[in-house]
């Protein structure tokens, strides 16, 4: 098969949807891959290094005539022009969100396979948990960043030092995000609690963490006993298909002490505290009540190698059953099936479709 990898174009994305080892193995197995030049400098890989794997470097024009166009965002409205009825794309869509992009792949009648709806039968998403892996992990290196007095923040070290004591980690939602968070906050010495709402979940946290956090059931009480003392407080509660819930109303940040954090990872969802807003990289953080916010929707942006190499190795064996295999690849993989989104005219995923009115 002929598969292309264009440049990513949407602003501040410097993500890449395959690696130069990617590259290597589709080109091993006799496909031919055409990359744009310069796709992979926003995550630090020269267009040499696509070439020594084989690929043929071109245009963006080049990369989208493939017959497989592998990226990580959704076209944007500049790249609607690419979108034919024999292109199959294999990428983020987030389609429920964006009717223009759905209708566009719709009229075109390009074959839209989503990495966010890719599912294993347990209903994890592993397109998406490479990132919440990252944005988890980063929470915290942001969280005690914002904490430094010179930028806004408490002036608390999270370690503590000797003789003093460490600060203190909240998250919420003990999930892949939630997970991440509490061992890299364990790791730099920080007194780290968890809350989630599934037992199952408490239970699991506290057998492969024992004695080094502490768990606790999510409630509003459980909450409420914990702002005054929390120096970082994490989202990261999901309710697959819906908004977050608002488990911090504003009427509850004045327990929170003056300077201290909130990283709410969960923003991309409405966030689960009532005061989060989204923000960017450039100007990630403001404060209400004294508290700071942190509401980047798309942390993962900020370590573009990391979250290249984390989404490659989650995406490449679906996109290599794409290439060995085209479209018999849907019906012989159940996960990858529940990816397709667009097909032929036809909306192909029930979500999209709700979120619409359109029929599936
Ligand atoms: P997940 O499904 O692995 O975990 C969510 C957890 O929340 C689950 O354990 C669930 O039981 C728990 N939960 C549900 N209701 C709760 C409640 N009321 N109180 C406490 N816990 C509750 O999801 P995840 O992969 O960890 O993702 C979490 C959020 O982070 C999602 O909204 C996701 O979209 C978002 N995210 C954001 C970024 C970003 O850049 N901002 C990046 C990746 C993921």
């Amino acid at each position: 098969m002929h598969i292309g990898l264009p440049k990513e174009i949407k602003v501040k994305e410097n993500r890449v949807a395959l690696t130069p080892g990617g590259v290597a193995t589709l080109v091993r197995r006799g496909h031919t891959v055409t990359v744009e030049r310069g796709a992979g400098v926003g995550s630090g890989i020269q267009d040499t290094e696509y070439e020594a794997a084989g690929a043929e470097m071109g245009s963006a024009a080049d990369a989208w005539a493939a017959q497989m166009v592998v990226k990580v965002k959704e076209p944007i409205k500049s790249e609607y022009g690419y979108l034919r009825d024999d292109l199959l794309l294999f990428t983020y869509l987030h389609l429920a969100a964006d009717r223009p992009l759905t209708e566009a792949l719709l009229a075109s009648g390009t074959t839209g396979v989503a990495y966010e709806t890719v599912q294993l039968d347990d209903g994890s998403l592993p397109l998406l948990t490479p990132m919440s892996e990252v944005a988890g992990r980063l929470s915290v290196q942001a969280g005690a960043y914002h904490l430094q007095k010179p930028v806004g923040g408490r002036g608390v070290l999270l370690g503590g030092v000797p003789g003093v004591q460490a600060g203190h980690v909240v998250i919420l939602g003990g999930g892949v995000v939630g997970t991440n968070a509490a061992k890299m906050a364990m790791g730099l010495g920080a007194k780290v609690t968890i809350l989630d709402v599934s037992h199952r979940r408490l239970s699991y946290l506290d057998d492969v963490f024992f004695g080094k956090l502490t768990t606790m059931m999510s409630s509003e009480a459980n909450i409420r006993t914990l702002l005054p003392e929390a120096d970082l407080l994490i989202g990261g509660v999901l309710i697959p298909g819906a908004k977050a819930p608002h488990l911090i109303t504003r009427d509850m940040l004045p327990l929170m002490q003056e300077g201290s954090v909130i990283v709410d990872v969960a923003v991309d969802q409405g966030g689960c505290v009532e005061t989060i807003h989204a923000t960017t990289h450039d100007d990630p953080t403001y404060v209400i009540d004294g508290v700071v916010h942190y509401g980047v929707a798309n942390m993962p942006g900020a370590v573009p190698r990391t979250s290249t190499f984390a989404l490659t190795n989650a995406t490449f064996p679906y996109a290599l059953m794409l290439a060995d295999q085209g479209l018999n690849a849907l019906s012989a993989n159940k996960a990858l099936r529940l990816g397709l989104n667009t097909h032929q005219g036809q909306l192909t995923y029930a979500g999209v479709g709700e979120a619409f009115g359109m029929p599936v």
